[in-house]
């Protein structure tokens, strides 16, 4: 490439000194060429930072100029998948439960945690998360994260703030996502430690972000809500929402407000409940 820019430089560089040598005279001579080496030195720089930049800087999704409508660009799966995530619940069309569900978190889990915000949203990993059982199999939480607004709705409704607990069965690698709406109302012991522990390791209890009522939830299986969008995630979204106070709410938004994904297509699926 530079050998390829090299030769034609040289030639261009002979070119023009010819033609003046020839029509303008030896006296001006020196000045083109001081002109014309800046101009070949300038862009072969352009090009060497160009070929840089384009090494290492790939194209990242988001939710504005890379989108939700480009996510298929990212992968596949966002774009042609039939079991996507997020959906709006219609509690009318919710059909019984046929298995067993435990949120209960079966060890103590008062944990130090790490906060960072990884450019979709704030994102806790405890060192020690919780577990959940379901149908038999053990679920361990690796990390839980917030949405400026729910990302799925009940009813059409989008709730204040949701947080997504991301479980993994280790063995069989699935995921299962607790999601917990918030409203407006009482301040949540959990919240101001994550928004002011930005990038830092905090003390925490995950439990604290749940509601009292965790017995009675909406199950179906989704996807990921972001790329790669990957299916066969079991989905539990409590009915009963936590509380967040506004300040909590207005503090979390002024890092983000609008990571949500649209509402997807239920295709064939069925929502159940209890
Ligand atoms: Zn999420």
């Amino acid at each position: 490439m530079y050998t390829f820019v090299a030769i034609e430089i040289i030639i261009k560089f002979s070119t023009i000194i010819i033609y003046h040598i020839k029509y303008k005279g030896v006296i001006m001579n020196r000045f083109f060429v001081g002109v014309v080496s800046l101009t070949m030195l300038l862009s072969i720089t352009s090009i060497q930072a160009n070929e840089k930049h384009g090494a290492t800087h790939e194209k990242h999704w988001d939710y504005s100029k890379n989108g939700p409508t480009h996510w298929g660009e990212f992968s596949k799966t966002c774009a042609e998948g039939k079991s996507q995530s997020p959906i709006n619940i219609k509690p009318g069309k919710v059909v019984e439960l046929n298995h067993k569900y435990d949120i209960a978190l079966n060890e103590d889990v008062h944990t130090k945690a790490k906060v960072i915000d990884n450019g979709h949203s704030i994102k806790v990993t405890p060192k020690k998360g919780g577990t959940i059982t379901l149908n038999g199999e053990t679920f361990k939480l690796l990390q839980f994260h917030f949405h400026g607004k729910s990302e799925h709705t009940v009813d059409g409704k989008r709730y204040d703030m949701v947080a997504h607990l991301v479980h993994q069965n280790p063995k069989t690698k699935q995921l299962a996502v607790i999601a917990v709406f918030f409203k407006e109302g009482e301040k949540n012991p959990i919240l101001d430690s994550v928004i002011n522990g930005l990038g830092k390791e905090i003390d925490i209890d995950p439990q604290d972000l749940l509601p009292k009522d965790k017995a009675h939830y909406f199950h179906y299986v989704g996807s990921l809500t972001t790329p790669p969008c990957s299916e066969n995630v079991q989905w539990y979204l409590l009915k009963q929402p936590s509380q967040a106070s506004k300040e909590q709410i207005e503090a979390f938004r002024k890092y983000y407000v609008d990571n949500e994904r649209p509402i997807q297509e239920l295709h064939d699926r069925v929502v159940e409940g209890n």
